[in-house]
């Protein structure tokens, strides 16, 4: 092996990586008396509360995983997974589809992050198909619903809406804000 020629003074200089870390993930919280894994499962189950959504924390145990949350709306139940990062969200996507489940998914990034704010999956044919998940106000029940913006715009709180009349806007911001709020000040009782 040749020698280093490196010479004084030469260095070699790592470009640090620089990940986003979420600070809030991690922590077990409890809120409403269900101990969660991390302070940010615990605030996504406040902004469900928030907007009026049905939630059971790790209610069932699928084919190689536990879902983190199921949604029972009125026109069904929508299994809900929280993730962070794209190559998450790919891998939570293969669980879904292989774990028995044969309803609509929401893989949910972070709510605040608009329009999209994560992935819906629609089952067509028997083939599982993604699309983008966005949130929306549903003028027909009034309710905070999500809609599937390549598939289905249907209402999956209370199942109406073909075409895009029944689409009303909605911002969460404030909602999520309240719930992060929520969380913190319980996990520091
Ligand atoms: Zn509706």
């Amino acid at each position: 092996m040749a020698a280093s020629g490196r010479r004084m003074g030469e260095s070699i200089v790592r470009r640090g990586v620089r990940e986003e870390v979420n600070v809030i993930k991690g922590i077990p919280t409890t809120y409403e008396g269900v101990n969660f894994r991390s302070r940010t499962e615990a605030a996504f189950a406040a902004f469900f509360e928030r907007v009026g959504w049905n939630w059971e924390y790790e209610p069932v145990d699928l084919e190689g995983y536990i879902p983190d949350f199921i949604v029972r709306f009125p026109a069904g139940p929508l299994l809900l997974e929280i993730k962070g990062p794209v190559e998450e969200v790919a891998l939570a996507e293969s669980k879904v589809e292989v774990s028995g489940w044969n309803r609509e998914a929401l893989i949910l990034c972070a709510p605040n992050r608009t329009p999209e704010v994560g992935r819906l999956l629609e089952w067509h044919d028997g083939e599982p198909l993604w699309g983008q998940a966005e949130l929306f106000r549903c003028l027909s029940c009034g309710e905070v619903s999500v809609l599937c913006r390549e598939l289905s715009w249907r209402c999956r709180a209370c199942g109406d809406g073909w075409g895009n009349a029944h689409v009303g806007d909605y911002d969460p911001a404030e909602d999520w804000a309240h719930a992060c709020n929520r969380v913190q000040w319980r996990a520091a009782v």
